[in-house]
């Protein structure tokens, strides 16, 4: 049993409220496995759709410690919100005592090993996203789609 960026299945709970993020290679994974689908942005109450969002000169790790934040593209402050995401979905991992998550590349709440600047201008950094940070402090694996392919 698995948990897994619930957009990569094609829910529709990305910031533009699409199934974009839909992964083939993630949803045929379900012939062989339980995959549990979470979205740690709505579990931290952000509505769908909602403006894009990024952590701000830093990584999720930075974030849960208190030395950066994520704001969205309007310049507010949406730090708790992604924090509060995170811990939902450790509760959830811990519960079904997962052992891995699946999470989808460079967001800044799913993102592992890589994530946006926080330019809105796609640049990239290193660094994971909140939630990726919060499951890999407390010991659970995390891999992104594009492992999958690999
Ligand atoms: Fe939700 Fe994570 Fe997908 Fe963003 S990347 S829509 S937080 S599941």
């Amino acid at each position: 049993m698995k948990l897994i960026s619930a957009c990569l299945l094609g829910i529709k709970c990305p910031w533009d409220g699409t199934d974009k993020c839909s992964d083939e290679n993630a949803i045929k994974l379900l012939a062989d496995e339980v995959l549990i689908p979470v979205c740690p942005e709505q579990l931290g109450g952000l509505k769908t759709p909602r403006p894009p969002q990024e952590i701000q000169g830093g990584s999720g790790e930075d974030v849960l410690a208190g030395r950066c934040t994520v704001k969205n593209i309007n310049g507010d402050d949406v730090t708790q919100k992604f924090i509060r995401g995170a811990k939902q979905t450790l509760r959830i991992a811990k519960l079904f005592k997962v052992s891995q998550f699946i999470g989808k590349s460079r967001s800044p709440s799913c993102g592992c090993g890589e994530i946006y600047d926080g330019s809105f201008s796609k640049k990239r950094a290193d660094g994971d996203g909140v939630t990726a940070a919060l499951l890999k402090r407390n010991g659970v694996e995390v891999i992104s789609e594009e492992d999958l392919r690999e």
